[in-house]
């Protein structure tokens, strides 16, 4: 599981070295080499398990960005730790206006901090 793109869809063998990588970002942390980058790329789905080419020299359509086994769309923007950091950031702070915000908290939930769920949870 690659740590940087937290939702990669497929897996790229590199050229140099024969790893398959979720990333260029994983490749250099465990190689000792830059990233040797080819036009035709090896990737395996994710989701189907299966190997399938991609030549990036060709003509690039929207199909290309399925897989070709099972059509899992692999082309998808990347969500990375930041992301996932900034989602956290914002239910943070949606939690604590919830907070200050008396109508919607007993007091005793201040004292406790909780999911947003399960306050609201509990006020049906
Ligand atoms: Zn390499
Ligand atoms: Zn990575
Ligand atoms: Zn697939």
């Amino acid at each position: 599981m690659c740590k940087h793109i937290k939702n990669a869809q497929v897996s790229i063998r590199t050229a140099c070295c024969h790893r398959w990588v979720d990333c260029v970002e994983c490749h250099n942390e465990i190689a000792d080499h830059p990233l040797l980058k080819t036009a035709e790329l090896t990737l395996i789905c994710k989701k189907c398990r299966k190997a399938f080419r991609k030549n990036l020299t060709d003509e690039i359509d929207e199909s290309d960005e399925y897989c070709p086994h099972c059509d899992n769309h692999y082309v998808i923007p990347a969500v990375t730790e930041a992301d996932v950091e900034r989602k956290r950031a914002e239910k943070e702070l949606e939690k604590r206006r919830a907070a200050f915000d008396i109508r919607y908290v007993k007091e005793e939930d201040l004292l406790f901090t909780e999911d947003m769920e399960d306050v609201t949870s509990r006020l049906g």
